[in-house]
């Protein structure tokens, strides 16, 4: 079935008379003995309603953990890399991964090389004798594109595990699994839940044994989610498809629309998706733009039905490879010429 009815159908309690049509909130801390589930951090019939859907989206036979963030997810796949092992990852993925990345590469525990992921000769080369090859396509926020068939193809053949950051694309626009990616990692509190209130994460992989493995970690360490967290999330996803479609539509008209202005010298817009980046002139001019809309909301994050924009170079932590005064637009779904009307009177400040 396509994508778009497994958001809306997956994750139902079974159809029997008198059944709820969606999976209840369970609230609960332990379960009575005898059965599979016996404890809150192990298990809940909540968060399998969501990862049950979020699986089924991302690829038959795939299973899913869900986690408190998607930092949380991001941390557990790290985790598997052994001490001294080696990391190949993307110079501008989500400066979350890479600060993790940065943190244990400071402590001795693994050694990182960092690639431009759109040069795909030096990414292969890089992997040689990597453990994990960590992926992002559309990176964050410079909307970069791998060619991810080839670098999956080419970091298996050097023995390394991949696992694909999904969170731009969603499993509506791309699914890494069928690309033969072994773990596909998602922050739910953008796209999957859609409604900016909620923080989630997931790990989604087709290789049972790895889900154990991952499955073990959060038992252990305890990042798990909230079971409203998780709830909210799988309300959010039932309306995936529409969203990333018509967030989709928007971003390709305002992106054209964009790179006609004389304010913008240059708009990053990998063709697919809700996300597009624009440079203006100068950092000063890029913060008066995003001081001027009214409709747009000046925040962090990404992914919700509103549409927000944000001077990425604002935080400290983002590489210095990224333009000054570029501006990266998380297209919502709103009336695209209510969105434009906002951004011209806005970019009349950007010049
Ligand atoms: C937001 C984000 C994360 C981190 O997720 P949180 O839910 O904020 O912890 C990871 N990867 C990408 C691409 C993101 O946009």
């Amino acid at each position: 079935m396509h994508p778009s009815t497994r958001a809306v159908h997956a994750g139902r309690p079974d159809r029997e008379p008198d059944a709820p049509f969606n999976a209840p909130i369970t609230m609960a801390s332990t379960y009575v003995a005898g059965g599979d589930r016996e404890y809150g951090r192990y298990a809940n019939p909540t968060w399998e309603a969501f990862e049950e859907t979020l699986a089924a989206l991302e690829g038959d036979g795939a299973r899913c953990l869900s986690f408190a963030s998607g930092l949380a997810a991001v941390a557990t796949v790290l985790d598997l890399v052994g001490a001294d092992q080696v990391v190949v990852a993307p110079r501008h993925a989500y400066n979350g991964s890479i600060g993790q990345l940065a943190d244990l590469e400071a402590r001795g525990r693994v050694r990182t090389r960092l690639v431009d992921i759109t040069d795909t000769a030096a990414v292969i080369a890089a992997c040689d004798d990597a453990a994990l090859v960590w992926l992002e396509s559309p990176t964050n926020p410079a909307m970069e594109v791998a060619d991810l068939p080839a670098i999956i193809a080419a970091a298996h053949e050097a023995g390394a595990r991949v696992a694909v950051d999904n969170t731009f694309a969603t499993p509506i626009l791309q699914r890494p699994l069928e690309l033969g990616a072994d773990i596909v990692v998602h922050s739910a509190t953008k796209y999957l839940s859609g409604h900016s209130d909620l923080l989630l994460g997931a790990l989604v992989t087709q290789d049972e044994q790895l889900h154990g493995v991952l499955k073990g970690r959060r038992d252990l360490l305890g990042a798990i989610p909230g079971t409203v967290e998780a709830w909210l999330a799988l309300r959010g996803m039932r309306t995936l498809a529409l969203r990333v479609e018509k967030a989709q539509e928007n971003a390709t008209e305002l992106a054209a629309r964009l790179a006609a202005h004389p304010a913008v010298t240059e708009v990053r817009y990998p063709g697919f998706g809700g996300m597009v980046s624009v440079v203006l002139g100068s950092a000063e001019a890029a913060d008066r733009m995003t001081a001027s809309t009214r409709l747009w909301v000046n925040a962090t994050s990404l992914g919700g039905v509103e549409s927000s924009l944000e001077r990425r170079r604002r935080w400290a932590s983002e590489p210095v490879t990224i333009p000054e005064g570029l501006v990266r637009l998380s297209v919502g779904i709103e009336n695209v010429e209510d969105l434009w009307t906002d951004l011209e009177q806005a970019l009349q400040f950007g010049a």
